[in-house]
């Protein structure tokens, strides 16, 4: 399958100007067709494409950014008109493609068989040269932090808010396989250690105060805690954005609190990223169990409605929880994470609708209302007295069990 490896890069300033140069000229670029299309241009990708010699007349600029580079500005273009009215025949929201802000780097992509990998070195090549003129900038030499993997299909140059470059290598995890030996040994190797019980199954429920609880065939509890620093985080983030505030915009305290805000979101989002991906490592990894069960977020209304009247302490309780759905929660990207992971390691990954199943008992199917500040069970029909994130767990996996069809 096809999977993508983020290498960190380290470049000259010379290197890192150049890089800044062509982000600037694909986004103008980019954005300038954005104008034309919001101006009810229809969009052609042939005849786009053909455009860009015109763009170049208008521009010479252009002509110090890679060719390659400037290409994969019609075929990103594309795929959002593409999507735009994927949308709008679907009903959905229609989202039209959208200018590229200036403070954001556009990201650039390379095709593979135009670069050249030499010890943990990477040319990215610049526009110019030869037949096509002069070149400003050179070619520019990239040292790779790590290893990049042996047969990589593209790849994608970034920056993150701290202003640290990174390539993302598109590659094969069979091409990898096949050709290092040495490497898919090792691998093997550490996929014995796990035993995979082909008949297991667990079954999760995802949440907000516990990331996942789960149960499997044994009857065993799997408890994942997730992220906790949001707090944390959030109390700073609010302060520094409040002191920003206060100051007067583009002065040099303005910007300096900016860039500190970046750093700080950046390092928020960084831990918890990594911990959704050592949860669904966890899950998708280590477990021996080889059916994986999670109920259907689509289904879940977890955004509190504004209501009239509300006191201060609700308005302050809702703020507080859309805050961390929409922001901090991530558990779509936790299901995105386990989607692929579960693939990877050769587990099915099964979701199924999950309605009621917070407000059931899953001895006696007695149904009750379970508002979310109430952590345990209590039901008055069977006394069953249980945490509320197990018993939810245990019903989803019966109700997996229970379904028809097959079910490995
Ligand atoms: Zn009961």
């Amino acid at each position: 399958m096809l999977l993508c490896k983020k290498i960190k890069i380290e470049v000259s300033r010379q290197d890192a100007e150049a890089l800044e140069f062509m982000q600037a000229k694909c986004r103008g670029l980019y954005n300038w067709w954005v104008m034309r299309l919001r101006h009810g241009e229809r969009w052609n990708f042939e005849r786009a494409k053909k455009s860009l010699r015109e763009s170049k007349q208008y521009d010479p600029e252009l002509r110090y950014v890679y060719g390659k580079l400037l290409a994969e500005v019609y075929f990103r273009l594309d795929k959002a008109i593409l999507g735009f009215f994927r949308r709008v025949k679907a009903g959905e929201k229609p989202g039209f493609p959208r200018f590229k802000p200036r403070h954001q780097f556009f990201t650039l992509c390379y095709p593979a068989i135009f670069l050249e990998v030499r010890d943990k070195t990477i040319i990215l090549p610049t526009g110019g040269g030869g037949n096509w003129g002069p070149k400003r900038y050179h070619n520019i030499k990239a040292h790779l932090t790590e290893e990049p993997p042996d047969h990589f299909h593209e790849v994608a140059v970034t920056r993150d808010a701290r202003g640290n470059y990174s390539c993302s290598f598109v590659y094969d995890d069979a091409e990898q396989q096949e050709d290092d030996g040495r490497k898919a040994c090792k691998r093997q190797e550490k996929r014995k250690e796990r035993p995979l019980r082909a008949d297991g199954v667990v079954a999760f429920d995802l949440g907000i105060k516990t990331l996942a609880t789960g149960v499997n065939d044994q009857g065993r509890f799997y408890h994942i805690g997730g992220f906790k620093g949001y707090r944390y985080y959030n109390k700073q983030l609010d302060k520094i954005r409040s002191k920003r505030d206060k100051c007067k915009k583009k002065s040099r305290r303005y910007i300096h609190l900016s860039k500190v805000y970046r750093r700080v979101a950046e390092k928020k989002r960084r831990k918890q990223q990594d911990c959704l991906h050592k949860a669904s490592h966890l899950i998708a990894g280590t477990l021996a169990e080889r059916a994986v069960v999670i109920g259907d977020l689509s289904q879940r209304q977890m955004v509190i409605k504004k209501q009239e009247g509300e006191t201060r302490k609700e308005r302050r309780k809702r703020q507080l929880r859309n805050r961390m759905v929409y922001n901090d929660w991530g558990l779509y990207g936790f299901v995105q994470m386990l989607e692929y992971k579960c693939l990877r390691f050769g587990k099915e990954l099964h979701i199924i609708d999950e309605r009621d199943t917070t407000k059931t008992c899953h001895v006696c199917k007695h149904k009750k209302d379970m508002p979310l500040w109430i952590r345990t069970y209590r039901c008055e029909n069977c006394g069953l007295v249980m945490d509320r994130d197990k018993n939810s767990a245990l019903n989803i996996y019966e109700r997996f069990l229970a379904r028809p069809g097959p079910h490995m």
